[in-house]
């Protein structure tokens, strides 16, 4: 059984929609798929449509952009319910900030020269109800101005490049906790990650832990071997869930195909149990899982 837990399409910063993610993963030899958009579960019926044709199992999920002492760190959430009002407010002050971001983003750039409009973003965002920095990056590479995300990130919009703006991020500890009052279970996406650093300390994903946290991400690209066996170590002394994915962008994000990591089937397991505790303790029914 392969099970890839974090994946992107076109409802966030993917370039593929969550039907084609989803076909994509059957003919990736994929079992099981979570979609886990960044701050979103919009792409959630579509895939679940597709999954159902497919016989694929869908697990659906968000990557929630969050800040822990001063750092940014993205939580995964599995199965919460989408229509909680907390958890839906919380989302939209993510998403506002996200949305009111870009046009900052573009002043930044007019300034440097690039002669990008937001009608520019808009165009490469679709429908996408998480804007970020990767549309940016597309409007960019449609106009010719740079190869590809990796270059407009390394010359623009990472932090310390000229074109970088901060964006709102919900407070970690308070996201854990609604996710759970949603019913549903979170895990630390790539704790050690390249790209966003999140300098968390094996004590840190301890007091996570003691608030409801149940996973950790130890199979990411963005760890190396030896950043893996650590976090495999850590996750297993506080008994937290060790999953593995590919955090796949479809073709905006290179070295992350489907299933290039996968979660190990007894892992999965346990978080399909907790996450029917977690439903079960918020008042609501067994999460359901799209089962073929
Ligand atoms: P944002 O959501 O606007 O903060 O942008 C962060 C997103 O940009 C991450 O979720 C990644 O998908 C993507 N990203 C970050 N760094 C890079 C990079 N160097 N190359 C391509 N994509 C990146
Ligand atoms: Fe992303
Ligand atoms: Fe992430
Ligand atoms: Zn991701």
């Amino acid at each position: 059984m392969r099970i890839d837990l974090h994946t992107h399409s076109r409802a966030s910063d993917g370039t593929r929609t969550p039907a084609e993610v989803v076909h994509e993963a059957a003919a990736a030899g994929l079992d099981v798929v979570a979609l886990t958009d960044h701050d979103t579960s919009e792409g959630w019926p579509e895939a679940a449509e597709a999954a159902a044709k497919v016989g694929l199992t869908l697990v659906r999920g968000m990557e929630i952009s969050t800040r822990h002492n001063g750092q940014g760190v993205h939580l995964l959430g599995y199965l919460p319910d989408p229509t909680y009002q907390p958890l839906v407010v919380a989302l939209q002050r993510i998403l506002d900030g996200r949305n009111s971001r870009i046009p900052a983003i573009i002043d930044r750039l007019n300034a440097l020269g690039y002669e990008i409009t937001a009608a520019d973003v808009r165009r490469v965002a679709g429908e996408a109800a998480a804007t970020g920095r990767p549309h940016v990056a597309d409007a960019l590479i449609a106009m010719g101005a740079v190869r590809d995300r990796e270059q407009a990130f390394d010359e623009l919009l990472s932090p310390g490049r000229p074109a970088y703006v901060d964006r709102y991020a919900a407070p970690l500890t308070e996201m854990i906790r609604l996710v759970g009052e949603a019913g549903g279970v979170t895990v630390i996406a790539h704790p050690w990650g390249r790209h966003d650093p999140s300098g968390m300390t094996r004590d840190d994903i301890a007091e996570l832990a003691a608030l409801g946290l149940v996973g950790v991400e130890v199979d990411h690209q963005d760890h190396d071997s030896r950043a893996r066996a650590e976090l495999r170590v850590i996750a297993e002394d506080l008994g937290l869930v060790r999953t593995g994915s590919s955090d796949y962008h479809g073709a905006g994000k290179k070295n992350h195909g489907l299933g290039c990591n996968t979660t190990d089937p007894a892992q999965f397991q346990r978080l399909m149990e907790l996450a029917a505790t977690a439903a079960a303790d918020s008042g609501r029914p067994a999460p359901e899982l799209l089962r073929p």
